[in-house]
């Protein structure tokens, strides 16, 4: 059987917990002919992992996974694919998200001072090793001094809504996440469409150049991953599917390559993108 594409794998530069280069090797080691580094809110990590990559032999997928909001209170993650992670104006859109986590995190540790917990945002920072800091590397710090026993148990005491360490974070607009992702030629992508569970916006946001769907999750059930084929294939969506690991000890235990897709999504993908194929950046000649 051909080798397979992980195409949902977050890494130090979000909230994963192995570099971009770790998260390769991983890749090669496991079998995987391609993997699609997807940090929250930021490329920070893939001129690392495209470098990595053509040492360990495995097709890196520039992407991205944007946290967007429809409405009031619907959140929704849209990948983008095979973007130009080196365009300026995708970058500092990034920007402006990842300076709000840093701010963020720091009112959750104030809110959980507050509450006498003694975490400090110094060591958040420290184990987030300058990524995009997210809810994971506050746990990792709560488990660390003994607030909490494992990552789970620090999101529910702490950590989700309506728990006294919670602070929303600010998020684009549903419509601006897909745009963003076009501006920068990337194929937009709604992530685990299964657990957000509203065809009615698939379809608007096909409207707006939408061009696939994320069919294979770790939180689907075989039910809701059947469902979303048939919906991608009505539709002329490219079904993509990946791990979504983030590798954290103590964490969700989805590894990489634990979900994967065949290797024609990928070229599914790159072929519709419109960005400079990450194979040949001037730079490769210097
Ligand atoms: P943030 O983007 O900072 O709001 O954090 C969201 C991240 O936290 C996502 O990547 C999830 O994978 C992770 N997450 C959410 N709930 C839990 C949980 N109960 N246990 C472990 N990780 C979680
Ligand atoms: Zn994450
Ligand atoms: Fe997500
Ligand atoms: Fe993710």
């Amino acid at each position: 059987m051909e080798r397979p594409a992980d195409l949902h794998v977050h890494t130090t530069a979000s909230d994963g917990a192995l570099t971009p280069t770790q998260v390769v090797r991983l890749a090669a080691d496991v079998g995987l002919a391609a993997i699609g580094i997807t940090d929250h809110d930021t490329v920070a990590g893939i001129d690392e992992a495209l470098e990595a990559g053509k040492s360990a032999g495995v097709v890196v997928v520039p992407g991205v996974e944007i946290s967007a909001i429809h409405g009031h209170n619907t959140e929704v993650h849209i990948l983008g694919y095979y973007i130009d992670h080196r365009n300026r104006t995708l970058i500092d859109q990034l920007d402006v998200l990842r300076n709000a986590r840093a701010l963020r995190g720091r009112k959750m540790v104030e809110r959980l001072n507050a509450v006498g917990i003694p975490v400090s945002f110094e060591r958040v920072s420290e184990i987030a090793q300058g990524g995009a800091i997210g809810r994971p590397h506050v746990a990792r710090a709560l488990v660390e001094i003994g607030a909490a026993s494992t990552i789970d148990a620090a999101f529910g005491r702490y950590l989700q809504e309506g728990a006294p360490g919670y602070v929303e974070r600010y998020k684009v607009s549903l419509l601006e996440a897909v745009a963003m992702v076009l501006r920068a030629g990337g194929v937009a992508c709604c992530a685990h469409v299964a657990k957000l569970n509203r065809d009615e916006l698939l379809v608007e946001l096909m409207r707006e150049g939408m061009r696939a769907i994320e069919v294979r999750h770790p939180d689907h059930s075989p039910a809701g991953t059947k469902y979303y084929e048939q919906f991608a294939a009505k539709h002329n969506l490219i079904p993509t599917g990946g791990s979504d690991a983030h590798c954290i000890e103590g964490g969700k235990t989805t590894t990489v390559g634990g979900i994967t897709v065949p290797f024609d999504i990928v070229e599914r993908l790159q072929a519709e993108s419109r960005a400079p194929s990450p194979g040949v950046w001037p730079t490769d000649a210097e």
